[in-house]
């Protein structure tokens, strides 16, 4: 029997809920592989499965992407062999461990140029940068944008992505610091959202226009900013809750403030379907191949220090992605 070290969450709360705990593995099942975790992404989507915010039936691993390398085979899998490197970002939960067993056609195979780290660290906000820029609202050159939260994970690579396409990306950070490192990776501007009047400098960086549109990972804090920084019938992407959800609000606010569109994406509804998540991976790797976008693991914690890692996302203490090393 194989062991394998997991974290665990048996009640919902702060980081220190959550448990390294070792479990027998049994053989995968069928479609299933075995995989040996090499690193494994920290995204904040797993702060709220932790907290409660989005529950899940407890007790519950925790975790949505790793990369790492298949060390044996389920029956009537085929394609995929021992000692492949993979990735995966969606599926269930359990990432945050040394192994488990996976369904195998959730795997991304590893292009050679990108390390375990990079893939770790960017097959998730990768493509949720790829889905709100080329799907949501596909900008177009010459356009301007909002994007809040611009030095984080996400919001580094959507940085680099959207200079790539010609957009001038409006960013918001917390601190100085992190507003040089939005620039350096691409942003046009960068508002420092604590001190700064979010919407008003839109509207000055805008000749009083506003942005089509602005995406909003922050929520409570800084929706109405974000609906106040839209020119007329601009679309409102909130697809994150950084600071809270946003609370209830009458549909009559659209129309008072210029006939918005309003919309709350998540990943899973853009990538579900494998024929176009293999296409959007190979978008990403292709990118991170000529050096368009960087990768940006910027901080590493082993996988006994899960709760020091959260501690540090949530205290808005990182930047660029993080990986958890088992
Ligand atoms: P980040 O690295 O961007 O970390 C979150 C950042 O949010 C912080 O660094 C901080 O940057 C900012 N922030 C603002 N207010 C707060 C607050 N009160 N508490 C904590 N942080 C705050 O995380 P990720 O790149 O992993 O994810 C970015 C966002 O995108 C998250 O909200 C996540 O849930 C969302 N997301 C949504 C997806 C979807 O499909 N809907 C998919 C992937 C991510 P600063 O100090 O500069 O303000």
């Amino acid at each position: 029997m194989t062991r394998a070290q997991v974290v665990r969450v048996h009640g919902f709360g702060g980081p220190e809920v959550m448990a390294l705990e070792t479990e027998d593995l049994p053989d995968p099942g069928p479609g299933e592989v075995r995989l040996r975790h090499t690193a494994v992404g920290l995204n904040f989507i797993d702060c709220y499965h932790r907290s409660g915010l989005y529950p899940m039936p407890l007790p519950t691993g925790i975790g949505l992407e790793a990369a790492g390398v298949i060390e044996a085979l389920g029956p009537g899998v085929e394609g995929l062999a021992p000692g492949d490197r993979v990735g995966y970002c969606i599926g269930p939960l359990g990432a945050y461990g040394d192994r488990r067993n996976f369904p195998a056609e959730l795997l991304m195979k590893l292009p050679d140029g990108v390390s375990d780290e990079d893939a770790a660290s960017l097959m998730l906000q990768g493509l949720t940068a790829w889905y709100l820029l080329r799907r949501t609202y596909p900008v177009k050159a010459g356009e301007t944008v909002l994007f809040h939260a611009a030095a984080g994970g996400v919001g580094l690579i959507a940085c680099q992505w959207a200079k790539h396409l010609g957009v001038r990306l409006i960013g918001t950070a917390g601190s100085p610091e992190k507003a040089e490192l939005a620039k350096a990776h691409g942003a046009a501007e960068v508002i420092l959202y604590r001190e700064e009047d979010v919407a008003g400098r839109v509207r000055e960086l805008t000749g009083g226009k506003g942005v089509p549109v602005v995406y909003d990972s922050v929520g409570k804090d800084t929706w109405e900013g974000s609906l106040d920084s839209l020119s007329v019938r601009g679309l409102m992407v909130t697809f994150g809750n950084a600071s809270g959800p946003v609370p209830a609000f009458s549909p009559g606010v659209l129309s008072a403030k210029g006939s918005l569109f309003l919309t709350r994406p998540t990943l899973f509804h853009y990538i579900g379907d494998k024929a176009e998540r293999d296409a959007a991976a190979a978008e990403l790797f292709d990118l991170v191949a000529r050096g368009v976008i960087r990768t940006n693991v910027r901080q590493r914690f082993a996988l006994t220090d899960v709760v020091a890692a959260h501690e540090a996302l949530e205290g808005r203490r990182t930047v660029g992605s993080t990986v958890l090393l088992p």
